[in-house]
C-alpha cells in the first residue's frame, strides 16, 4: 500500500489512535535500506521510479494546511507520525522537519503525540539521533537478534550490525519504543530467536515494546502470522519481568 501524498490522513491506527501520517519519501515510490519481506509498500525494486524527498518547506506547507483545515473541521489527531513509503530518516531534512512538525503540532494539536517509525540505522548520525530525541514516541525497529536473521527478514542493503543498533540505541537510556515484527514458522521466532531477542531487550530496557504481526499482504508469500495468545505466550518472560508490552495482532 503506497502513500500518494506527503500527509496523509488521519487514519485510525492499531497503534496510534486517530493518527495523521507524514510521509517523507516520494508521493509515488518506495526508498528504503532495508527491502523486508513483509513491507507492506512491496519490494524496493517494484517502487514506481519517483524519486523526490518531499524538502521542509514542502513539508510545512502540507503539514499546516492540513492540521488547520482538520482544527477547523473538529477531526480528533491524537498522533502525528513519520510512516511513509520506506525510511524517514533517509530524507536529508529530517532533523528539520521533525522540529517544524513539533513546532505546528505545539500550535494546532498540542495535546497530540509526535511518533516516527524507523528501522533505527540511521542513529549514527547525530542530526538524526538527536531529532529522534525530540520527538514523543521515537519507535524504532529491531525484528532479528543477530545478523543472519536481519539479512533473512529485512534484507538491509549494505553493512547491517545487530551489536552496532543495539549500541546506538543504548544511548537513549531506554527513552524509546522498541517494535519487532514476529512472524512464524521458517525459523523466525523460534525459542532460541525469542530467546535471543529478550536478551536485547533486557539489554536495552526500552520504555515499551510493541510485538506485532502480520496486518496486510506482504511482498514475500506464503509468510505465516502469530495470534495474540501465541505472542503473549512467548514474550510472557519480560511481561513477568515488568516490561511495558503492546502485542498486535
Ligand atoms: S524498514 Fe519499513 S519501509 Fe523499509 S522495507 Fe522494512 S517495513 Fe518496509
Amino acid at each position: 500500500m503506497m502513500r500518494e501524498t506527503t500527509v496523509f490522513g488521519p487514519i485510525f491506527s492499531r497503534r496510534l489512535g486517530s493518527s495523521l501520517g507524514i510521509n517523507l519519501l516520494p508521493e509515488r515510490g518506495k526508498i528504503c535500506n532495508f527491502d523486508c519481506i513483509y513491507c507492506e509498500c512491496g519490494w524496493n525494486k517494484d517502487g514506481r521510479g519517483d524519486t523526490h524527498l518531499p524538502s521542509a518547506e514542502e513539508v510545512r506547507k502540507a503539514l499546516e494546511a492540513k492540521l488547520s483545515a482538520c482544527a477547523g473541521a473538529g477531526t480528533p489527531i491524537d498522533s502525528i507520525t513519520f510512516s511513509g513509503d520506506g525510511e524517514p530518516t533517509l530524507n536529508p531534512d529530517f532533523a528539520a522537519i521533525v522540529d517544524l512538525t513539533l513546532a505546528l503540532r505545539d500550535r494546532y494539536y498540542p495535546a497530540a503525540r509526535v511518533s516516527v517509525l524507523s528501522n533505527a540505522t540511521r542513529l549514527d548520525r547525530e542530526d538524526v539521533f538527536q531529532a529522534l530525541r525530540r520527538v514523543d514516541n521515537p519507535i524504532l525497529k529491531i525484528d532479528a537478534p543477530t545478523d543472519e536473521g536481519a539479512r533473512k527478514m529485512n534484507r538491509p542493503a549494505g553493512d547491517y550490525h545487530v551489536e552496532d543498533i543495539v549500541r546506538n540505541l543504548e544511548r537513549f537510556e531506554g527513552a524509546f519504543i522498541l517494535q519487532t515484527m514476529f512472524l512464524k514458522g521458517d525459523g523466525w521466532s523460534s525459542a532460541d530467536w525469542v530467546e535471543e531477542w529478550m536478551n536485547l531487550v533486557r539489554r536495552l530496557h526500552p520504555r515499551e515494546v510493541m510485538v506485532y504481526t502480520l496486518d496486510r499482504e506482504t511482498p514475500q508469500k506464503g509468510l505465516e502470522k502469530y495470534t495474540v495468545d501465541e505472542m503473549r505466550a512467548l514474550v510472557r518472560p519480560l511481561i513477568e519481568e515488568g516490561y511495558q508490552l503492546q502485542i498486535k495482532g
